[in-house]
């Protein structure tokens, strides 16, 4: 006898309705504009979002644009499999005569190089939020400039933010991709690129899948989009990304293996307990080296009051900056390992290799390294951000050390 699963009966239903009110928001919004972009990151929201609509537009159920253009925000920080998957959905949309763009952030903006190769340290939740809008957000600004240039009209942006119920209830648009189960970019393509710089006034978005419940995004993964009768996607894969069978159960975030700001590393602790991933364990070491980075050891520091552009006097006097040169050389080494560890295994056990810093990218990080290239502001003359000295607060004021290091 068939066993009964969570989506027989009411939960099917739910499912049904879900998609009847997406369609109602693509056939409300949609007509209006006659192009449509899709800003997609790999994950699973912005996935199903995309699946959906394209089976939905194949089927008839609504009615295609003029032009479909599908952004892949390639920020060549994603977990393996997810990359593998949307390359491979990539052809699929490509045979359907979709046309996809791939969006990177330029070289020296990219996670890898700007960090290691220009000494920013890693981003972080409280000062230093500088990622998202770099390696997401601000290429796809720019890929949307290009596109709209060479398009008559209004772009309707299609993004995959999904809040579920509780959200759209309260009418709320959450920003934070740390929170459980987002997917980051996705807010910030929602709210930040309609008032951009050259799209304002001609780019809305619109988030069809914004009330549907994470077990509906697994359902349409897993089950129903890799059928022939639902467009017959390579969607599978993300689902077991996170969890097979028991994916419905996590609510899992995605973003970048080893993201700062995530508190836990639970998509890729989860590809990690699947046999045939586990060859990726050497990636868990990432998210340690970028804590161990923003160190005093590593850093730079001002030594007294610093002077900024304008004249005024920086509010945080002696505040630490840039990694050192060794700090750097010496996480890249690290990423390289983890890259040559993950890539040995995986030629070993015939299965995909990863690709964490490119042929191309390794060289301009060399480059800048030795050209000394630090962040603007600082010239790489100041103290490491380790070295004891008398505390001078923003007035002027100094505090002396209360040992010198004679004394000690
Ligand atoms: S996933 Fe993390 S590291 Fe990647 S862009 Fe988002 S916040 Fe930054």
């Amino acid at each position: 006898m068939k066993q009964s699963t969570f989506f027989d009966g009411g939960q099917r239903l739910q499912m049904t309705e879900s998609i009847e009110l997406t369609m109602e928001s693509l056939q409300a919004y949609g007509p209006d504009h006659p192009h449509w972009g899709i800003a997609w990151s790999g994950g699973k929201d912005s996935s199903a979002t995309l699946t959906m609509i394209c089976w939905l537009i194949d089927t008839g159920r609504i009615k295609a644009p003029q032009t479909l253009t599908v952004f892949y925000a390639d920020t060549r920080q994603e977990l393996p499999p997810l990359a593998i998957a949307a390359a491979q959905i990539m052809d699929e949309l490509r045979e359907r005569g979709i046309q996809v763009e791939v969006v990177t952030a330029p070289m020296d903006k990219r996670f890898m190089v700007y960090i290691l190769g220009r000494g920013v340290p890693p981003p972080n939740n409280n000062t230093l939020r500088w990622c998202t809008r770099q390696i997401k957000i601000d290429p796809m600004e720019q890929a949307l400039r290009e596109r709209l240039e060479q398009l008559d009209g209004q772009v309707l942006m299609i993004t995959g933010v999904r809040q579920g119920e509780s959200a759209i209830r309260d009418r709320r648009i959450e920003m934070s991709c740390s929170k459980d189960g987002a997917e980051c970019g996705q807010g910030w393509y929602q709210q930040v690129l309609p008032s951009a710089k050259g799209l304002r006034g001609r780019l809305a978005t619109l988030a069809p899948l914004l009330h549907w419940r994470v077990c509906h995004v697994w359902e349409w993964l897993k089950h129903w989009a890799p059928q022939a009768d639902f467009g017959d996607w390579s969607t599978a894969m993300i689902a077991d990304a996170y969890g097979g069978d028991e994916a419905e159960e996590i609510n899992a975030r995605t973003g970048c293996i080893g993201c700062p700001l995530a508190q836990e590393e639970k998509a890729l602790e989860t590809v990690l307990a699947l046999p045939h991933w586990t060859y990726l364990a050497p990636l868990r070491g990432l998210k340690p080296l970028w804590r161990e980075l923003r160190e005093p050891q590593h850093r730079l520091k001002k030594a007294g009051l610093e002077r900024l552009k304008d004249g005024s006097i920086a509010k945080n006097p002696q505040r630490m900056g840039p990694l050192t040169l060794e700090a750097r050389s010496m996480a890249l080494d690290r990423v390289l390992g983890i890259q040559g560890a993950c890539n040995a295994a995986a030629i070993a056990q015939g299965r995909p290799q990863i690709s964490l810093i490119n042929v191309e990218e390794e060289a301009r990080i060399r480059e800048l390294i030795a050209a000394e290239t630090w962040p603007e502001g600082w010239d790489g003359d100041e103290p490491t951000a380790d070295t004891v000295m008398a505390t001078v607060y923003q007035n002027g004021a100094v505090q002396p050390l209360l040992f010198s290091e004679a004394d000690a």
